[in-house]
């Protein structure tokens, strides 16, 4: 499935583990065309096959941009250089290394989600270090026909992001720099991983999206945020806000904010199933990104003796969410 969002900018549902409307990939048009955020390795087919429905059999893109290297990012592009022999990828130099020796990242998001869902989200293939070229703090992008992107970095999310300003349309490429943002929901969720979450850096990300005034988001979890858009941002630096303090607070009185992987493989499979649009699941699926975070950051590793703890600090924050919205 495609929308196409403004002339010659469109998204595409990745269609991630087999579920719509949870990971976009969008594409931009002009003389040359690029696409950014390619998702999943195992997504790589269903986008080949929507390039085709939308531009014709043989459709090449000139340039893959992964707003940063994480799976349902980057993953996809090894499946999609082979059939695009000429594309260049653009990546932050951060992450370009994680490009060539995909290793490391497949640890973390096994450690993260479990071994279950790196089944379903596929592995991704090394890419070969003379397709990439590396992005700093800004590289513009000319496509031509109109279409000139400003690629900058924009941590916070993890050390190696970038967002993408479409000038004309005055649209900006978040991707996890403005949380998650599902349909069903009021409010956008962060989205803080470890290892690479910070706080500050998230809030000044958020700080340049706001300072740039965009028309309209395109998020990569998932789809157009086209009213309010300042609100939405200031809701993002809200919750991120309220959420660090009440897991630092938590863990300061002796709570445990470690969650183990069987959680996030029963989120993966209700999220599968069918049930995000119910709002406990997802947020508790970024509330558990954050714990590991938090885990992580503090150092604390011991293993809940129930799990009674975590699900109540989940229910905070789905109570505080509600209250603030
Ligand atoms: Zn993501």
């Amino acid at each position: 499935m495609h929308i196409e969002i403004s002339d010659g900018v469109f998204l595409i549902d990745t269609l991630a583990a087999g579920t719509p409307d949870l990971v976009a990939s969008y594409l931009i048009k002009g003389e040359k065309s690029a696409l950014v955020d390619p998702g999943y390795p195992s997504s790589a087919n269903s986008i080949l096959s929507e390039l085709q429905a939308l531009s014709g059999k043989g459709f090449q893109v000139d340039f893959l941009m992964p707003t940063h290297v994480h799976l349902d990012h980057a993953g996809g592009i090894g499946g999609l250089e082979e059939a695009m022999p000429n594309a260049r990828v653009l990546v932050n130099q951060h992450g370009l290394k994680h490009l060539i020796d995909p290793s490391k990242l497949v640890a973390t998001a096994a450690g993260l989600f479990g071994e279950k869902a790196m089944t379903v989200y596929g592995t991704p293939r090394p890419l070969h270090a003379e397709r990439l070229e590396p992005v700093g703090e800004l590289y513009e992008l000319d496509l031509g026909a109109e279409k000139k992107l400003r690629i900058f970095y924009t941590p916070g999310h993890a050390w190696h992001h970038m967002s993408v300003f479409l000038e004309k349309e005055r649209l900006l490429i978040t991707g996890d720099a403005a949380g998650l943002y599902y349909s069903g929901f009021n409010f956008p969720i962060p989205a803080t991983p470890p290892p690479g979450f910070d706080e500050e850096q998230y809030v000044k990300s958020l700080t340049k999206f706001m300072n740039m005034d965009p028309a309209g988001l395109l998020l990569p979890h998932f789809g157009l945020v086209r009213e309010n858009v300042r609100a939405f941002l200031e809701t993002n630096v809200g919750t991120i806000r309220r959420w660090t303090s009440m897991a630092a607070e938590t863990v300061k009185t002796g709570g445990v904010l470690w969650t183990v992987s069987s959680n996030s493989s029963w989120l993966m499979s209700r999220i599968a199933a069918g049930e995000r649009q119910k709002r406990f699941p997802i947020t508790s699926s970024g509330a558990s990104s954050l714990a590991q975070w938090v885990a992580t950051h503090t150092r604390k590793r011991e293993r809940p003796s129930s799990e009674r703890p975590f699900w109540d600090f989940c229910q905070d924050l789905v109570f505080a969410n509600s209250l603030s919205t």
